[in-house]
């Protein structure tokens, strides 16, 4: 069966790029009725830190694309990785080098000043066992191949063929016995079982370097799909600077819904006919790595926050109120309102923040803080026509939204103003804001007392 994996290295945030493979190798591995592994390369001991991997860990889990089974670190595995090092000086495809630091140095700088690229060929490659010197630290290098070239059928960027004379015997073990990361990824690969590599295609090159190590060994070789990376909107490589934060930075400053995000990195790159929204089990049902765009994808901030109002249409009530309850420090009664007003806000708002904006109102103390907009609708004429709407809504026997809003429309009739005129600076006295849900439904939440006292702070 199909085995995919994750491979971040925990040297940063889970970025939006990370989550994206993450989602592309979960999707093709549940497609195909296969399991999806997570691997946390933490063998860079310097950069390496536990927030990382906990900020990994969380990311994903709050995507809802959690691996089968517990992660794997790759840096508990560094006797195994060895131990394949080791097999393969047994076998001949790797030897034991020592070119000094020094001498690497002169290479680099002779390849420099003739202005040809520095590849390492080195002497100890054919030297004969008993030539080798005992005491001198050493490296280990794959014996790469000299002549021909490498072929990978790359499932998204077609047939790629590098000349071998481009791969040189890069390193497998470091002089103090540690594996490369180079080594690390082929044994890990190995020896999970997976089948299918889905990465960004900056790893494209490393393939080559990784297949030597696969045919070395006599491994089965694997399936790779380099993915284009994501460009900025103006089609720069991704960066800070374009608003490339962490995943929890969408979670917890710019108020996104996790499916939001997770159908928003599906269609970066991957798409099914004109199909926007696509909810994680369609997309397990589509997904396939034929329609895998082959030039890179342009971060649309827009279109995050489209897809994000539309979830957050489609959310439970109970749900959107329980992730806004943290902001308002309510109690039962305090979510219950929320929950009964949340069909009427949540139909204007495209992310979390924007929610909770609607919502602060309803739990505003008085007198109310009037923003400025609403300040200028609080004039003479109309805080005396609230004066009127005062008096004929504390004499309704019922208070509903159709008593209410009867009660309003007889006062402006009666006064000779279209109903806007009163309603708008009814609104800005209820809600302290020009926009809100319907001032009837408003009127409806804040009840009889809250709406009287409300009225009454502003009115003449
Ligand atoms: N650890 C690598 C990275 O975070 C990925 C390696 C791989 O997918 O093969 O870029």
């Amino acid at each position: 069966g199909v085995v995919t994996r994750f491979a971040p290295s925990p040297t940063g945030y889970l970025h939006i790029g990370g989550a994206r493979t993450a989602l592309f190798n979960y999707l093709f591995a549940r497609h195909h009725g296969g399991k999806y592994l997570l691997r946390i390369e933490d063998t860079d001991r310097a950069r390496s830190t536990q927030p990382a991997i906990d900020a990994i860990l969380d990311g994903l889990t709050w995507l809802g694309i959690e691996g089968d089974g517990e992660p794997t670190f790759q840096f508990e595995r560094s006797a195994r990785h060895a131990e394949v090092a080791e097999a393969m000086l047994a076998n001949g495809h790797a030897y034991r080098c020592y070119l000094t630091n020094e001498e690497l140095a002169e290479r680099r700088a002779a390849a420099q000043a003739e202005r040809r690229p520095f590849r390492i060929r080195s002497e100890w490659r054919d030297c004969e066992p008993g030539d080798a010197p005992t005491d001198r630290p050493f490296v280990v290098r794959l014996k790469a191949p000299k002549d021909g070239e490498t072929v990978i059928d790359d499932l998204v960027q077609g047939r790629v063929t590098v000349s071998n004379a481009e791969i040189d015997d890069f390193v497998l073990l470091r002089s103090d016995g540690t594996p490369t990361y180079m080594l690390a990824v082929v044994v890990d690969d190995h020896d999970m079982g997976v089948t299918h590599i889905i990465r960004g295609d900056d790893h494209l090159n490393n393939a080559f370097r990784q297949l030597g190590i696969i045919r070395a060994m006599g491994w089965p070789e694997l399936a790779y799909a380099h993915i284009p990376l994501i460009h900025g909107p103006d089609g720069a490589k991704l960066s800070k600077r374009h608003g490339a934060l962490g995943v929890d930075a969408y979670r917890d400053e710019m108020g996104i819904l996790p499916e939001a995000l997770v159908n928003y990195l599906l269609r970066l790159g991957w798409g099914h006919g004109d199909d926007e929204i696509i909810a994680l089990d369609q997309a397990i049902e589509w997904f396939d790595l034929e329609h895998v765009g082959k030039s890179p994808s342009r971060f649309d901030l827009k279109k995050l926050e489209n897809l994000n109002g539309h979830y957050i249409r489609e959310a439970d009530d109970g749900r959107l109120a329980d992730l806004l309850a943290p902001k308002f420090s309510l109690d039962a009664a305090g979510r219950d309102l929320l929950v009964r007003a949340m069909p009427e806000l949540k139909a204007r708002a495209h992310d979390l923040n924007q929610l909770a904006d609607g919502a602060e109102f309803l739990f505003a103390a008085r007198p109310l803080q009037v923003d400025d907009k609403a300040a200028a609708l609080l004039d003479e004429d109309s805080r005396r026509l609230l004066g009127r709407a005062h008096a004929a809504l504390a004499a309704l026997d019922r208070w509903t939204h159709d008593s209410t809003d009867a009660a309003v429309r007889d006062i402006a009739e009666q006064s000779g103003v279209k109903l806007g005129k009163l309603a708008q600076p009814l609104r800005a006295a209820l809600t302290g804001k020009t926009t809100s849900p319907g001032i009837f439904d408003v009127l409806a939440l804040l009840g009889r007392d809250e709406s009287l006292n409300r009225i009454a702070d502003q009115m003449l």
